[in-house]
């Protein structure tokens, strides 16, 4: 993903004019195959947009989608059909993203209707199979949505990406709306299923607790952009942004022999639509400097595979701070 942005017109009161919502500002990462790369960020900072221009539900303004080594941000939707087949979603809502009149079988084969040339019986035999495979049984196959509790929903949700054999899956809060005991349930069986087909995930959470498990490598963003990305056992041990140890020192920690302090983060998440000058996090940052409210700083890498936007990191930015 190379310097991605996505806007959207908004309406600002009652008969205000419409102004524009950056919700993704030229953020750029890279998923290795194989890997789980995670975005976790408080709501709204534009994790679902991105989630969306990744698989091209949404067309990007500017930046690119480079998927298999084929650049597929300008891609009509024809062309799109056949890179769509290997890049499948799942959703926070198994409720709202499954319709309800339609039985198990036909919802789990949807995308294969859509994508194969199958028969109507090969699917239905796919379909068997797919629920075994997320734990559920072939004998849910005639039922209907609202007859599955929510976690069993979004394991029909999972067989229904895997359908089609995709290589990536981007899952958008997949367990948020699950009791945290069928949370990790689902995040077992996600983790087998990427052993088993060699399946790469663009994980997206808001709660950092929910991604240490299964991700390899983390994006934390604020405001539409990112701040920090590290590998998992980085970005836990020494988190660099003030941002993600702000976010960290509320995951609450196992081992009772480390102490985490808590940071509260002051004044309430600003509108992307007038975000802050310089350093957008720099209204609520415990480390705010005068030159954050200038300057915006410039996401870089700071240690090999690390990269963060911050000041605090930035040698030249110290000394034009201490001048
Ligand atoms: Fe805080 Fe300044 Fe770093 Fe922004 S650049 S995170 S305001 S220290
Ligand atoms: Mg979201």
């Amino acid at each position: 993903v190379k310097n991605l942005k996505k806007s959207f017109e908004v309406k600002k009161g009652f008969l205000g004019r419409s102004q524009p919502l950056n919700a993704v500002d030229g953020i750029s990462f890279a998923i290795r195959k194989g890997e789980t790369f995670s975005l976790v960020g408080e709501s709204g900072c534009g994790k679902s947009t991105t989630g969306r221009l990744v698989t091209r539900l949404l067309a990007p303004n500017e930046g690119e989608v480079w998927f298999d080594g084929r650049n597929i941000s300008r891609l009509s939707d024809n062309q799109m059909r056949p890179v769509r087949k290997n890049m499948q979603m799942v959703f926070q809502d198994p409720y709202a993203s499954l319709n309800p009149r339609m039985k198990v079988k036909d919802l789990v084969a949807e995308p294969v209707l859509i994508h194969t040339r199958l028969s109507a019986k090969e699917r239905d035999k796919l379909a068997c199979e797919l629920l075994e495979t997320v734990g559920l049984n072939s004998r849910h196959a005639e039922r209907f949505p609202h007859e599955f509790s929510g976690g069993q929903r979004q394991r029909i949700g999972i067989a229904r990406a895997l359908s089609v054999r995709p290589s990536l899956i981007v899952a958008d809060e997949p367990v948020s709306a699950l009791d945290v005991s069928i949370q990790s349930q689902v995040l077992n069986l996600l983790q087998d299923l990427q052993e088993n087909y060699g399946l790469t995930y663009l994980f997206i959470s808001h709660d950092l607790s929910v991604v240490e498990h299964i991700s390899d490598r983390i994006g934390v963003m604020y405001l539409g952009t990112l701040v920090e990305t590290a590998g998992k056992e980085t970005l836990y041990e020494r988190p660099l942004h003030p941002y993600t140890q702000a976010l960290l020192s509320s995951v609450p920690v196992p081992d009772p022999t480390v102490k985490r302090e808590r940071i509260i983060l002051k004044g309430d998440l600003p509108s992307p639509v007038n975000p802050p000058t310089g350093c957008r996090f720099h209204t609520r940052c415990p480390s705010c400097m005068e030159i954050c409210k200038r300057r915006a700083p410039i996401f870089r890498e700071v240690e090999p595979g690390r990269e963060v936007a911050c000041h605090l990191y930035d040698e030249e930015m110290m000394k034009l701070e201490r001048k």
